[in-house]
């Protein structure tokens, strides 16, 4: 992992930031994209990374993602990892038809995913080499209620990145899903139902573990040698039960 060069989006908090400090740990050349600078600064700085490292980016933007990777490659002359990770979760019924939650969940955990792909894939077919890691869910497998709009976008995903999988073999890049159960992170904060929230962060203190775990399934699957490809890994806290709903926890 050793001077690996890893963009990460989503890095100024929860599963971002706990695999930032994993690949810092590792050595590994961090490049950091995130909304919130000041937060993405104070996480550079903790991990003396450099001011370099971080770039403020909205993954809904597609120049700003594609000025990310671009950062990243001036910086360190190529890109081996990126990383996926910006996300949000704001459940509710559908019959509460909230709009604005449904625009920035499919912008922001779709399209963020594919302005991500497309803004590494010219540099990875040119390198012929490379890995891309999308983080999907629990939900990319199931669907509760409550959460239909958030378990499309992560079954998106998972198809995205299957057909990527599929188009990228002849240019030797390695693509993992990486779909977790509950992980204590703010991403219950993005939910604007008071109601549904509550159910959530309910939910999440019973079972929710470390954000540490995610990372270690991104050491895992960045750490194969070149010729393994870890398509997918589906992890849950050993307590949550099967079902996902953000109704009745
Ligand atoms: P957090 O809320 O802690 O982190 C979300 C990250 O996404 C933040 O760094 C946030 O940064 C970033 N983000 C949100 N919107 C944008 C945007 N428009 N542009 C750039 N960055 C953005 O939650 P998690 O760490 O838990 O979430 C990370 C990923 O993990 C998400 O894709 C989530 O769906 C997935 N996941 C999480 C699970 C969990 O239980 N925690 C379970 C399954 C999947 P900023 O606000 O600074 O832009």
């Amino acid at each position: 992992m050793k001077d690996k060069v890893v963009v990460i989006t989503g890095a100024s908090s929860g599963l971002g930031e706990a695999a930032t400090r994993r690949l810092a740990r590792d050595s590994a050349r961090l490049v950091l994209g995130a909304r919130r600078l000041e937060r993405l600064l104070a996480v550079a700085e903790a991990l003396s990374l450099g001011q370099d490292a971080v770039v403020q980016t909205d993954v809904t933007k597609f120049d700003e993602v594609k000025h990310l990777v671009d950062h990243a490659v001036k910086l360190h002359g190529r890109i081996d990892v990126i990383i996926n990770n910006a996300g949000l979760m704001p459940h509710s019924p559908l019959e509460r038809c909230k709009v604005d939650d449904w625009d920035r969940t499919i912008d922001v955990n779709l399209k963020g995913v594919l302005y991500g792909i497309g803004a590494v894939l010219p540099y990875m077919k040119e390198q012929q080499s490379g890995h891309i890691i999308n983080v999907s869910s629990v939900a990319g497998h199931k669907v509760g209620p409550g959460g239909a709009v958030y378990a499309a976008t992560k079954h998106g995903v998972r198809v995205i990145s299957e057909g990527l999988r599929q188009e990228v073999k002849p240019y030797n890049i390695r693509t993992t899903i990486i779909s977790p159960g509950a992980v204590a992170t703010e991403l219950p904060d993005s939910i604007t139902e008071s109601d549904v929230a509550e159910n959530v962060r309910a939910l999440y203190e019973r079972v929710a573990i470390p954000a540490f775990s995610f990372a270690s399934m991104v050491a895992f699957a960045m750490s194969q040698p070149e010729d393994v490809d870890i398509n997918e890994i589906l992890f849950r806290p050993t307590r949550q039960e099967y079902r996902a709903t953000a109704l009745n926890s």
